[in-house]
């Protein structure tokens, strides 16, 4: 195979794993799982996995029954929790067959279910999105007495002061003696740093393993995971005004010396982030120019040191030096989304 010269996105497996030995280690009598649902927000489901398995972790949660077959190909001795339950089409086999536990979300899916094997079970106290409504608690068939895994899900846990954390608690614990000597799940990564009421038997982080934090305002508690680079395409060095790109929104000066590099919007560079993000090169802010087109964005590498200007310079967009929060915000969104945006064609690397 040729070398490949393209944007990556390393993954660093190690911090993964010393990301959940930190979580691990807020929890005091609570197991740890994972969640590593959306290709573990677009990082590598298998990669993540295995590594959070050698790590110690032996619960895994995953959105759909296809992602339960990816993560369960390289992770043998561990629960694989479905979010999605058991969906219209499936067979109770799809799930047996490759020791997959639904997370059943509704009288329906636990009717359809009838007790082929175990199932968890999933109430909503308060996200008004999937899960058994308290009416529904009313009229359970008796497989819930034997199920492994009862879980709820905090709405607003990355706001410690948020009334309603409280109330979801409250609610739960009062579901929770309707199913005596079954282990909860409550916490979300967010849920964890709330204190030890929010975790119960078996906490469920996702984004805090991949090095996203809540938000720009905290400090970072957990370590950077990614680092997403891109090569320059071809330099330009300015012998007079010129602008930039599309719409030629912006003007760059004579002189300065322009940089076209291999990361566009359809990588998940996002478009909103024009004029207001920045790259790195050999340790240089280098900030970007002009419209982000669909395969490619400009960057300014005035400032870089000629002799580094080489067909070898690589821009950095995610990493130590610009977080993926920062970027996130920029953006007006969450690291979740730009994670799980970034393209396929980015060729992932694992260290
Ligand atoms: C995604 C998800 C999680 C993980 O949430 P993070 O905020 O990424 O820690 C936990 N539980 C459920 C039900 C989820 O959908």
């Amino acid at each position: 195979m040729e070398a490949y010269f393209g944007p990556t996105i390393e993954i660093d497996l190690a911090a993964i794993a010393r990301n959940y030995g930190r979580i691990k280690s807020q929890l005091s009598k609570a197991r740890c799982g994972a969640v590593v649902k959306a290709n573990a927000y677009g990082l590598g489901a298998e990669q993540a996995a295995v590594a959070l398995h050698n790590a110690g972790c032996r619960d895994f949660f995953v959105a759909t029954l296809e992602e339960g077959l990816r993560v369960r190909t390289r992770v043998k001795d561990a629960a694989i929790y479905v979010f999605h339950g058991f969906r219209k089409g499936q067979q109770p086999q799809d799930f047996i067959a490759h020791n997959l536990t639904p997370v059943l979300n509704d009288i329906a899916q636990i009717e359809a279910w009838n007790n082929a094997a175990s199932a968890a079970l999933h109430i909503d106290t308060g996200m008004c999105r999937l899960g058994l409504t308290p009416d529904d608690l009313t009229r359970l068939p008796p497989i819930a007495r034997t199920v492994p895994l009862v879980l709820s899900h905090l709405a607003c846990a990355s706001d410690p002061a948020h009334p309603k954390n409280k109330e979801q608690l409250a609610l739960f614990k009062q579901i929770l003696n309707r199913f005596p000597g079954i282990p909860a799940s409550f916490a979300n990564s967010s849920g964890v740093a709330l204190g030890s009421d929010y975790h119960f038997d078996l906490a469920r982080p996702g984004r805090a393993l991949y090095g996203i934090t809540r938000g720009t305002t905290f400090p970072p508690d957990m370590e950077n995971v990614v680092t997403l680079s891109a090569p320059v395409m071809q330099y330009r060095a300015l012998t007079q005004d010129e602008t930039v790109g599309y719409g030629a929104t912006t003007v760059a000066k004579k002189g300065s010396v322009l940089a076209t590099v291999e990361f566009g919007y359809a990588d998940g560079f996002m478009r909103s982030l024009a004029g207001k993000v920045h790259g790195y090169a050999a340790g240089v802010r280098v900030p970007v120019v002009g419209i982000i087109s669909m395969d490619m964005v400009s960057v300014d590498v005035t400032a870089v040191p000629a002799h580094l200007r080489t067909p070898d310079l690589r821009i950095t967009f995610i990493g130590k030096e610009q977080p993926i929060d920062v970027i996130a915000e920029m953006a007006g969104t969450i690291g979740y989304e730009v994670f799980t945006g970034l393209g396929p064609r980015i060729k992932r690397i694992y260290i």
